[in-house]
């Protein structure tokens, strides 16, 4: 592939406010030099919402402090080096000739990415990058999404964009201290798009904006309510006397894609049978007067995602009102009605959100993402969590006999 353009490169070195030790060091033992340049992006945490995205509806979600931070430094010679921490892997290719390395899968995001920046217009060439991660695998917290938002920040500072609806526009100019403006909220939405193209296309897994869009709106301490129809974004606090814990089931189950597929084709159904494009379209109401043009399948998978798209929206003012209450009897109702309705459950995550219904500390839990295994996401009293991790880790051990990994994480601003 050839992206053209000028190749002339430049060397600057600056600090950046983002944590760069780790990525740092690695940087300089792979490439024998300081990097010119950092990139952070946070996971994501899904909070409620579950299965609205391809139904056009509204989810809410969290950047968490799990993310992964890029270290990177232009080339003259339009050759990609890639080390990953996490692999302890080197991934090396020419700008010139993408192509899949199956010794290298995890090189794939970065090689889809830069393949859709070329053909939006973005001009590009090589360079080197370390990458490290904090995000733990296979937890459903979005590791994807902040390797390809980390990968588009360190090369739109390598090699300036500026993006639009329709292509690229002047380049950004650097601020007296180097840095780059930051993205502009329509910029972010645009770069989400190409992210998600990247990951359908090249990497081939069939997933929604969701993932992309938390980790370049995440606001620190604040929920991002995102609109998957009008593809906007709004944000209200997280109450201040919460903490966020996420417990990992430690279960994958086979078919999930199969499952996942099922699920979206049913939703489809429903809200064709009805009369309508989405569900977004379909009130609680209006599903009960249209109950008799539908399966009792459809019908129940219909009604998730509408409680769904109803409890986020109730959810906001709950959370705008500070009725954390009722928010938590949301984040419950979710998980019934995954259960019931959505059959996306499985026995571990129910007894997870069993335990924690009935800790003290914890005011809702529900599973996140997915499902069919994963992890669950608790909301507990602050100054509580560490004990409520215990409880919940002896309790699942005692009934699975298997250890729970969970984390504690803090709500962050997005990539930068
Ligand atoms: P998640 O829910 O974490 O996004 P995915 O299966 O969508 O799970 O993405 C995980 C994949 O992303 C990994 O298999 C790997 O290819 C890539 N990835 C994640 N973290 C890293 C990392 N630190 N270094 C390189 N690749 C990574
Ligand atoms: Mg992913």
């Amino acid at each position: 592939m050839d992206f053209g353009g000028d190749r002339t490169v430049r060397i600057w070195h600056r600090s950046t406010a983002v944590k760069t030790s780790e990525v740092e060091s690695l940087y300089i033992e792979k490439f024998g030099q300081k990097p010119a340049c950092s990139a952070r992006a946070p996971g994501r945490v899904e909070l409620l919402g579950n299965h609205t995205d391809y139904n056009q509806g509204f989810v809410m979600a969290l950047a968490v402090d799990k993310c992964i931070t890029q270290a990177a430094s232009p080339r003259a010679d339009g050759v990609v080096e890639l080390v990953s921490a996490e692999f302890r892997q080197t991934a090396k290719f020419s700008i010139d000739s993408i192509a899949k390395d199956p010794a290298v899968p995890w090189s794939d995001y970065a090689k889809g990415l830069l393949i859709e920046l070329g053909k939006r217009g973005v001009r590009m060439g090589g360079y080197n990058a370390a990458i490290h991660s904090t995000i733990p695998l296979g937890a459903g917290l979005s590791s994807s999404a902040a390797l390809l938002v980390s990968t588009a920040l360190v090369v739109r500072d390598l090699y300036p964009y500026s993006l639009t609806e329709t292509g690229v526009g002047l380049p950004p100019s650097r601020k007296p201290d180097g840095s780059l403006p930051e993205l502009s909220i329509a910029e972010k939405m645009i770069l989400s798009k190409i992210c998600q193209a990247a990951e359908n296309k090249f990497v081939g897994v069939n997933c929604g904006l969701l993932d992309y869009i938390s980790s370049l709106y995440g606001r620190a301490n604040k929920v991002v309510l995102i609109d998957c129809l009008n593809l906007t974004v709004d944000w209200v606090p997280f109450p201040e006397g919460l903490s966020v814990v996420v417990c990992h089931s430690g279960v994958k189950h086979a078919l999930v894609a199969g499952e996942y597929n099922e699920r979206r084709r049913c939703c489809e159904e429903a809200a064709h049978a009805l009369g309508v494009h989405s569900l977004r379209f379909v009130s609680p109401s209006d599903l009960e007067s249209g109950r008799r043009k539908l399966t009792d399948l459809q019908y129940r998978r219909a009604a998730h995602v509408v409680g769904e798209n109803n409890r986020v929206q109730l959810g906001a003012q709950a959370l705008r009102s500070n009725d954390l209450e009722l928010f938590g009897r949301f984040l419950f109702e979710s998980h019934k009605s995954s259960q019931e309705n959505f059959e996306n459950s499985c026995p571990e995550l129910d007894l997870l959100v069993e335990l924690a219904k009935s800790d003290p500390a914890c005011i809702g839990a529900r599973l996140t993402g997915g499902g069919f295994g994963g992890a669950t996401l608790n909301l507990v009293k602050r100054g509580h969590a560490e004990a409520f991790r215990q409880r919940m880790a002896s309790g699942y051990e005692k009934a699975f006999g298997r250890k729970l990994e969970s984390w504690e994480c803090e709500v962050v601003d997005g990539a930068a």
